[in-house]
């Protein structure tokens, strides 16, 4: 099981996809906003689901009601202060929390900038409160077009120093990385690190682009890698990293069955992937299911269980003195 001598980590996780249905069901009734359904229990299915969904549209529609609720920039702080103890409660020693700013602005006008603000203060709140490191990485929405994402850049650049890198994440079939070349050389140019959502509703070409045109060191999800060997020999000689998310793959429909997803596959190829969960609140899951999942349906070792947590730290976005701190922490 999961080795307590290394840290617990989190490197895809959504903020704006881990926002509890208690807190979305209070803020629509402070904030005036009609529900779809009067009682809470009714409300759930709503929010979070409850198998698996369609295919990544369908999935993605579940985390439009936590939106739907920011109407001002307290809104945003808090559920951001939430994540941290959501984060902390899951027993997590460090996370990198993404978030797609214009998607949680959108619903009620907000500036995209002040959200950006918000969500970092109501994290550093969070950070005061509960023992835990946290990084953040700002979301282009590749589902709003190419111009609302140059807005969305142009905001989170200006924390820049408060962010570790840029991601690109949604409708990824019908918005691909073509789209955002641009968007990315501006990334690069700003310091930032570049993780993207490929392979996930998108083949390995959606990957080989997202490397070579995007300079992603790490691919959110990346399943369809498996489909190039080419590719995965690519990964490992250049250390690109895979975020797999095991139930979130299962409920986008990217994989038919926990049982056939290719995470043993890439990691005895050598190619560096780590456990995460993706949408925490959506999806009814946190960090130790995945590995109960890794575990159990696709029957992994203590040492391979192992590995997944090394590989977490040696592709985070930290330094290499936080990760040497990390690493001490837990065997202190
Ligand atoms: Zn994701």
């Amino acid at each position: 099981m999961i080795d307590d001598t290394l840290p617990l980590l989190d490197l895809h996780r959504h903020l704006d996809g881990n926002i509890r249905p208690a807190t979305i069901w209070q803020l629509a009734e402070r904030n005036a906003i009609t529900l779809p359904t009067a009682n809470f229990e009714e409300f759930i299915p709503y929010v979070q689901v409850q198998h698996s969904e369609a295919d990544l549209l369908a999935f993605l529609k579940k985390l439009d009601w936590g939106v739907a609720v920011l109407k001002n920039l307290d809104d945003v702080k808090r559920v951001a202060y939430e994540n941290v103890e959501d984060a902390f409660n899951a027993g997590l020693h460090y996370v990198e929390l993404r978030f797609s700013p214009y998607y949680m602005a959108m619903n009620h006008n907000l500036s995209i900038t002040d959200v950006v603000a918000a969500i970092i203060d109501g994290v550093q709140a969070g950070l005061k409160s509960f023992n835990i490191k946290i990084n953040l990485i700002g979301i282009l929405s590749r589902t709003f077009g190419v111009k609302q994402c140059q807005l969305e850049l142009e905001a989170l650049l200006t924390f820049k120093d408060q962010l570790v890198a840029i991601d690109l994440a949604g409708d990824e079939y019908n918005f691909p990385g073509e789209l955002f070349v641009e968007h990315f050389k501006q990334v690069r140019n700003a310091g930032l690190q570049v993780t993207v959502h490929a392979g996930e509703a998108g083949g390995a070409k959606s990957v080989w682009q997202a490397i070579t045109e995007l300079g992603a060191t790490r691919i959110g999800h990346g399943v369809a890698t498996i489909t190039d060997q080419q590719l995965m020999t690519h990964m490992v000689n250049n250390n690109i990293a895979i975020e797999s998310c095991l139930t979130s793959n299962f409920q986008t429909g990217t994989v038919n069955n926990i049982s056939q997803h290719p995470l043993k596959e890439f990691l005895n190829f050598g190619i560096k992937a780590c456990l995460n969960t993706d949408d925490p609140a959506v999806q009814g899951i946190e960090i130790k299911h995945e590995f109960e999942v890794a575990q159990k349906i696709l029957h992994f070792s203590d040492n391979e269980i192992k590995q997944l947590q090394k590989n977490a730290l040696a592709v985070s976005f930290l330094s290499n003195n936080d990760k040497a701190t990390l690493l001490s922490n837990q065997n202190t």
